[in-house]
This record gives structure tokens, C-alpha cells and sequence, in this order.
């Protein structure tokens, strides 16, 4: 059953994924989901999850023909759930690691980084890897030994650099991302980055969903797209959207959730630069 909202939460648009998965959180479906996934782990791994050089095949992702093999033991399923859900929804399970006690973090910290970790890096490069040849106007490079990604933006005189790594504990701890030379000033990366790894560490979205994301801003940008007042970002978070609301007064473009969200917590409806009613 957990297969199935798992994959009905990744299958969703961004913005339903992030409503599913707040209500499974908030519910406390996580929480306990993970409890017993854990637990039931093979026993093997539990006392020994300091151990890197034990084999971590048992935690490859079954498919779905393996799933309903009536063999399939539940130490095995559990095994899969937990990189299954690792690789899906990270935030998700990132939040709940983060206020566990501090004797529950270390161990899922070992168990992840010595284990799980390795296999969704690999996974997540690889997939970068393949993907690197469609995009136009930008290039990207992946170190796996240094877990690294480079993502170089360019577009007539204009280039801007970018630099991804990803913890050995992935996805649990966070992923850094460094903005480096950027030529042209034209497209201002800093926030570009900042915005990517706030993607990447608060969003169920993969490093390749982000770098979408990064490039698509770019693009945006380029085309003369401004960002938005309030969050300055130019694609919004959760809905993807671009700044459409203009202010009559300012011409200054809004995300219409940003702006809603401004008239709720100042309780006017006024332009949040100029002042005047919006
Ligand atoms: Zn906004
Ligand atoms: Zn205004």
C-alpha cells in the first residue's frame, strides 16, 4: 500500500505533491511509516549499520514483478520501501530525521550514508549523466567520486556557473550548491542558487528536477521575464509559476500566491513596493 502513495505523491504535479505530502506529515503517517519500516529491517543490518563493507544489494529497488513474488520476505520489502522513499520524498523523510532524537539520528545517519546513500547518489548522477546532451544552452558535468555536479548556463556573450555536492549522507543532510564565475551580468546567479538549494533541500524534487528548474529560470530571465517583488525568484516554488500579477500603479510584477499571502499577513490590499491600492 505505501508503493502505491508513494507513487501517487511523486506522480502528482509539484504543487499536489507538496498538499499530499504535508497532510501524510502533519498526520503523522511519516512518522510512524518509517518506525516500522525500520524496524523491520533484517536484523543483520540493524547491528550492524556502522559496517559499510556489508553488501547493501538488499536495499535495490525491487521491481514490480519482485514485488509480487510470493517469496519476497518483509525484511527484504522493508529494505525497499526505505530507499524508495529516500529517493522519492526526500524532504519528507529529511524532516522527520531532523527532529528525531539524537540517538535515532545517528543510527539512521549510519544506516543511510553506509548503505542507502551510495545507491541513490549513483542513481541520481547517473540519471544527470544520461540527461546531460538535451538540454540546449547548458552543459553539465558529474564527478562521481566527488559526488559533484557542474552546470555551466550560457547563452550568447552571456555564461554562468554552477556547483552541486551532494552529502555522503544523502538525501538526509544538505545539498550544497555554489554559484561560481558568472560573465555577462545580465542573469544575477546568486539567487538563482540560493532558490536552487532551497529547492533541493525542501522539495520532494530530484537534483535533475532542480537543474531543470535553474536552467528554465535562466531561460525566463533571458527572455526578459522580471522576478517577482516578494520572493524574488522568477519561477515560483510550489505552483511554477511565473510573476503574472502587475501592479497598476508600479508596473512591479507578483507571484499571485506571494501576493496573496502579503495581503493576508499586512491585512491591506495594497502594492507591497509602492503602496498603493493593488
Ligand atoms: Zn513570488
Ligand atoms: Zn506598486
Amino acid at each position: 500500500m505505501w508503493d502505491c502513495i508513494i507513487h501517487a505523491c511523486v506522480k502528482s504535479p509539484l504543487a499536489m505533491r507538496t498538499i499530499y505530502t504535508s497532510w501524510l506529515y502533519e498526520n503523522k503517517f511519516f512518522e510512524k511509516f518509517l518506525h516500522f519500516v525500520i524496524r523491520l529491517m533484517p536484523i543483520e543490518i540493524l547491528k550492524n549499520h556502522d559496517n559499510k563493507f556489508l553488501p547493501s544489494e538488499i536495499f535495490n529497488i525491487l521491481s514490480w514483478e519482485k514485488l509480487n513474488d510470493e517469496n519476497l520476505t518483509l525484511e527484504r520489502y522493508a529494505c525497499h520501501l526505505y530507499t524508495e522513499v529516500l529517493k522519492k520524498l526526500p524532504a519528507v523523510v529529511r524532516k522527520w530525521w531532523n527532529i528525531s532524537s539524537s540517538r535515532q539520528k545517528t543510527f539512521v545517519d549510519r544506516l543511510t550514508t553506509n548503505f542507502v546513500s551510495p545507491l541513490i547518489c549513483e542513481g541520481e548522477l547517473s540519471s544527470i549523466s544520461a540527461n546531460k546532451e538535451k538540454n540546449e544552452n547548458m552543459q553539465v558535468t558529474v564527478h562521481f567520486s566527488t559526488r559533484e555536479v557542474i552546470a555551466v548556463y550560457f547563452i550568447d556573450e552571456v555564461r554562468t556557473e554552477l556547483t552541486i555536492v551532494l552529502p555522503s549522507n544523502y538525501p538526509l543532510g544538505p545539498v550544497k550548491v555554489d554559484c561560481g564565475k558568472n560573465i555577462g551580468g545580465r542573469l544575477s546567479s546568486r539567487n538563482d542558487a540560493l532558490q536552487l538549494a532551497l529547492f533541493l533541500n525542501h522539495q520532494n524534487g530530484t537534483i535533475l528536477d532542480g537543474l531543470a528548474l535553474w536552467k528554465n529560470t535562466l531561460d525566463k530571465k533571458f527572455e526578459g521575464v522580471e522576478e517577482c517583488y516578494v520572493c524574488y525568484t522568477v519561477i515560483h516554488q510550489d505552483t511554477c509559476q511565473l510573476p503574472k500579477l502587475t501592479c497598476k500603479t508600479c508596473k512591479k510584477k507578483f507571484h499571485g500566491p506571494c501576493l496573496y499571502k502579503w495581503f493576508t499577513t499586512s491585512s491591506k490590499s495594497t502594492c507591497p513596493i509602492c503602496r498603493n491600492v493593488f
